[in-house]
């Protein structure tokens, strides 16, 4: 590893984007060992966060601030200016927003410049040079973005023009393979960090149907109901009964509870089994008897039964200014597999 020449402390302040993953620790972690002050901002996402991002910014002894990326990205992935990557994934825009959140992040703590652990090479939509230069051109913080670990082969950035930085400290890593990023991470004392692959959702196919769906048939009424329901993506089963009509169906405890906690905060159904045991569900538009039954079903067809009554099934809506009404609903026949597939969006 090169090592920092200048003998004087370094004042300097930088704000470090962290996801969670390798190699942005590993890009704090290397300006930090300068001696520059490091505050990691880790952006969290409504479709889905990593909690890794704590333990990274506590393993490498830094400040961290978490913000969240709201409904102007939600509105963002709709409709990206430059695009998609192979699904749903706008990376280029994506990056640009979250450059323009580290901006804002780094005027309020009176830094001196941005950290990313981009390599070279790594993305090929987002992470080669072209895509770069765009990148930080469009978010206007042309030369205030310093990537250590590939910066020993771009220009020179603010940081090394001013003296901060020496180039070479810098790195010049590019392309997928990771043997060098594990090899600087032993001799920097990097230990925690996320696997690699447990990276963006809105990379994944089945994410980016119910992504799709969710964009193509809007069941909410204002913002809070449009980003519950987006945080809701990514989990349960998602079934889209008709064009104004979606049901979710939860697969373990755990989302039962969130189900039901989204259910209380926004305008929808909620659907509790009663005499057998299984999932609960939510469901969200316009609900008649009919596609309310179609829910009971669907919930009959992931539950177990042991008494020969119908599935029955307790309705609560509060659709109506957050007034709760219920009903009971009962189906003799759970839904055949065929049908569930045709409502299925997203499999899981
Ligand atoms: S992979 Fe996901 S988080 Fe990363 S830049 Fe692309 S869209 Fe954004």
């Amino acid at each position: 590893m090169n090592s920092h020449t200048s003998n004087k402390p370094n004042t300097r302040k930088a704000i470090a984007l962290i996801s969670g993953g390798l190699d942005s620790a590993l890009a704090a972690a290397l300006v930090k060992s300068w001696g520059i002050e490091v505050i990691a901002l880790h952006l969290t996402s409504p479709f889905g966060c990593t909690e890794e991002a704590q333990r990274v910014a506590k393993d490498l002894s830094i400040h961290l601030i978490i913000k969240e990326k709201g409904e102007s990205f939600v509105d963002m992935v709709k409709s990206p200016k430059y695009g998609y990557g192979s699904q749903m994934n706008p990376c280029v825009d994506c990056r640009i927003y979250m450059f323009e959140l580290a901006e804002t992040t780094r005027l309020e703590q009176n830094a001196d410049f941005i950290v990313t652990g981009e390599v070279v090479g790594q993305r090929p939509f987002s992470q080669n040079k072209a895509a770069m230069n765009l990148i930080d051109k469009i978010s206007a913080m042309e030369s205030k973005i310093l990537r250590p670990l590939s910066g020993g082969n771009l220009p020179p950035t603010e940081p090394e023009q001013k003296g901060w930085i020496q180039r070479q400290d810098l790195f010049k890593f590019s392309g997928r393979g990771r043997r060098e990023q594990l090899a600087l991470a032993q001799k920097l004392g990097v230990r925690v960090y996320s696997s690699p692959g447990g990276g963006c959702l809105l990379t994944e196919k089945a994410f980016s149907q119910r992504l799709r769906d969710f964009y193509s048939y809007p069941t909410y009424k204002n913002s809070v109901e449009k980003m519950a329901q987006a945080t809701l993506l990514r989990l349960g089963r998602h079934f889209r009964l008709s064009k104004d009509t979606k049901a979710i169906i939860a697969r373990t405890d755990r989302e039962n509870e969130e189900l039901k906690s989204t259910w209380k905060k926004i305008g929808c159904f909620y659907f509790e089994p009663q005499n057998f045991t299984g999932p609960s569900a939510i469901a969200m538009g316009q609900l008649n008897q009919e596609s309310k039954t179609q829910v009971v079903s669907i919930l009959a067809r992931y539950g177990r039964k042991t008494v020969s009554e119908p599935y029955t099934v307790e309705t609560f809506s509060n659709q109506n200014s957050l007034e709760t009404s219920s009903e009971f609903l009962s189906v003799t026949t759970p839904a055949q597999e065929e049908i569930l597939n045709q409502w299925r969006v997203g499999i899981t």
